[in-house]
């Protein structure tokens, strides 16, 4: 087992610094990183999806490469600009309804982002819950004409209930992200019907072939996105969307360039909007590099034995 901590390069999420724990097993090495402040019970699902892909367990993929989208962030619309024509990417994902940004400020960022994109391209709106209900029905219209059509809105209200309520309101395609973070919540947003689309992430889910079931049980066209992951843990994203029997949209899958630094010779990057479906190499040199202080280390296996005292607790 390694524990690794890698600065971002913007803070994203309140997160400065990217902690977790690589754990090798017979087919190579997993991803453990629950961000800081999940609880035990929920860290378990994320030691599955990590048990999983160190035990080479994962099905086989349908597709050699993932196309992905490029994130824009709160950016000058010329910066925004630049950034997606750069990304090769024919998939945009916009965030919008920040605290830091007005409503003029997001529509001439998405006309930004279509004029670079060209008339082809998609464009997905994410509000992480920031609306209610009213202020969404108002907003969503005027976002999508600044952006010349909208492929959906992701988590327009925090709440699932509301996300049904928008759903049923609008036109526009509405995905749930923040309302999936438990193995039950995908099961709760079919049967409200408070989405077109689920983002899956497979560690918070348990795993690459808990996803295909989940996907398979709820039957909504599924987007499978990170959790901020180095590529040991991005290559576990990329199998579910591999192996994926339809994947109908680009993935949120193109975040290593986020982390500084990374424990892969040959990270797990985007190529004109696409990423490689393959397991990248843990090089011991950037291990080295990447490695926790003692003290966030003992905090990790400290975690990790929690962890596991709560799975031998549970009922089999
Ligand atoms: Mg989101």
């Amino acid at each position: 087992m390694r524990v690794f901590s890698i600065p971002m390069r913007v803070r994203f999420r309140g997160i400065a610094v990217r902690e977790g724990m690589l754990i090798r097993g017979d087919a190579g090495w997993g991803e453990w990183s629950p961000f800081l402040e999940y609880g035990s019970r929920e860290s378990l699902q994320w030691l599955r999806c990590a048990r999983e892909a160190a035990a080479g367990d994962w099905p086989a993929p349908v597709r050699d490469r993932v196309p992905v989208n490029v994130t824009v962030p709160v950016l000058s619309p010329e910066d925004a600009h630049a950034l997606v024509a750069r990304s090769g990417c024919r998939t945009a994902k916009v965030k919008v309804a920040d605290a830091t940004a007005t409503l003029a400020d997001d529509q001439a960022r998405l006309e930004a982002v279509r004029d670079a994109l060209g008339p082809d391209g998609l464009i997905r709106v994410d509000a992480n819950g920031a609306w209610d209900v009213e202020t969404a029905l108002t907003v969503l219209p005027l976002l999508e004409r600044a952006a010349g059509g909208l492929e959906y809105v992701e988590q327009p209200c925090a709440a699932v209930e509301d996300l049904a309520i928008v759903r049923r309101r609008t036109n526009i395609r509405v995905a749930a992200d923040e309302s999936i973070r438990r193995a039950e919540d995908p099961y709760r947003v079919k049967e409200l019907e408070a989405a077109d689309i689920a983002v899956l992430k497979v560690q918070p889910l348990g795993g690459v072939r808990a996803c295909l079931r989940i996907a398979e049980d709820i039957g909504l066209p599924t987007v499978v996105s990170s959790a901020l992951e180095t590529s040991v843990g991005l290559a576990a994203g990329v199998a579910l969307a591999a192996a994926l029997p339809e994947l109908e949209h680009a993935s949120g899958l193109a975040t290593v360039g986020m982390l500084a630094d990374d424990v892969a010779d040959h990270r797990l990057q985007a190529v004109d909007g696409y990423v490689p479906v393959h397991r990248p190499e843990v090089s011991e040199e950037h291990l080295a590099r990447c490695a926790a202080a003692p003290d966030r280390e003992a905090h990790w296996l400290a975690r990790l034995a929690e962890v596991r005292a709560v799975e031998k607790d549970l009922p089999s």
